[in-house]
């Protein structure tokens, strides 16, 4: 029940000017998407702007938005950087004419975009189903899968809520957070029975109460893997850096059964960067935290565990196997271990 009316709440967003093309667009997608998706259309960058903020405010999902790159005013990349703004997880893909390739390949570091699509897509079988299936499955999986927010409880000076916020933040886990000065604060509070003498208080998606959580126990309570599925792996990489991620989807990719370990956030020192501009492939730069996103969905394509708040305490060789021992004395055990552990700066 709950997951029904959880699609028929999701929208596929199509935005082209010209009005045969548009209901051309809207007509393929409702057949096949129909279902299971409410498809919004428009006919300006404006208009589904618009369109994309009443569906914000009244707390719509929107899985993915086809924008036509040609269109007067605002052309598609344009209007897909502030679509961005509103709706940060939506797979985003550009419609062309084959005459403006190049500005869709531009367009892939500038706004992110997932695809292209050349018109006309006849059939759809072939060229725009395909596509968008693989996007909304993407979409499901991401980060920004629709789960009610996790609730954070604290004092606006408390270290412990501040070191909280920040492991939700850098794992991009959306959270809300409630002040213990504010009266929905002291509401949440009573409801968890406590009397804010232990913060901050986490409360789950599912309504669980952590008080005074410690990175693994949050990490696994709002949906972030913490424990390894098998006991030997051929590769265990330790450390989600920018190395670290690399190294993942290098090993995965190439048919490692491959683990990664990190303590605290991936992304690594990278992660907190808001604009990378020299790293390889992105001429106009990228945040870390698109950055980490997109190499961790890499990792997984690939079938890479990705393991959080998982601190490595000790490496051991046992005769051809390395085995990689974590703080709380569980280990898991290699053929080979990377280690991608970067810096870290001793503090005053
Ligand atoms: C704010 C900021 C902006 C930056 N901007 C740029 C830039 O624009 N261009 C540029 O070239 N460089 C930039 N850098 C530097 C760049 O981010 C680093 O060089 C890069 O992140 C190093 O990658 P790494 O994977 O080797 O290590 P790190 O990014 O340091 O990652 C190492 C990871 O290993 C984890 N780890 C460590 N020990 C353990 C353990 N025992 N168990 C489990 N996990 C462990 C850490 O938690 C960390 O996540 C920036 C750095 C910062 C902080």
């Amino acid at each position: 029940m709950a997951q029904a009316a959880e699609s028929a709440r999701t929208v596929i967003l199509t935005v082209d000017d010209d009005p045969g093309v548009s209901r051309a667009v809207a007509r393929d997608l409702r057949r096949r998407y129909g279902e299971s998706y409410r498809i919004v259309r428009a006919e300006s960058g404006e208009s589904a702007l618009e369109a994309l903020r009443e569906l914000k405010l009244r707390g719509d999902l929107v899985a993915v938005i086809l924008a036509d790159y040609r269109m007067p005013q605002m052309n598609g990349i344009e209007f897909l950087e502030q679509a961005l703004d509103v709706y940060p997880g939506a797979r985003r893909v550009l419609l062309t004419a084959y005459a403006d390739t190049n500005a869709a390949i531009d367009a892939i570091n500038v706004v992110d975009l997932d695809h292209y699509l050349l018109k006309p897509w006849d059939p759809p079988e072939e060229k725009l189903y395909p596509v968008l299936d693989d996007l909304l499955e993407a979409w499901r999986c991401s980060e920004y899968r629709p789960v009610p927010a996790t609730k954070v409880v604290g004092h606006r000076w408390s270290a412990r809520s501040s070191d909280v916020r920040e492991f939700l933040a850098r794992n991009q886990v959306p959270y809300r957070w409630y002040s213990t000065e504010e009266p929905e604060g002291q509401r949440l509070l009573a409801a968890a029975g406590q009397d804010g003498q232990r913060l901050p208080v986490v409360i789950t998606p599912d309504g669980t109460p952590l008080v005074e959580p410690e990175a693994p126990d949050l990490a696994t309570h709002v949906g972030l893997a913490t424990t390894p599925t098998a006991d030997f792996y051929d590769l265990v990489v330790i450390g989600g850096g920018p190395a670290g991620l690399g190294a993942a989807v290098y090993g995965a990719s190439e048919g490692l059964r491959t683990v990664l370990v990190e303590r605290s956030a991936t992304g690594g020192q990278a992660g907190q960067s808001s604009r990378i501009e020299n790293y390889l492939g992105f001429p106009d730069g990228v945040s870390g935290a698109q950055l980490t996103e997109r190499a961790r969905r890499q990792a997984a394509k690939f079938g890479a565990e990705i393991l959080t708040a998982r601190e490595v305490a000790g490496l051991e060789v046992n005769g051809a196997a390395r085995t990689v021992r974590f703080s709380d004395g569980s280990a898991v055990a290699a053929h080979s271990v990377i280690l991608a552990t970067g810096v870290s700066y001793r503090q005053l």
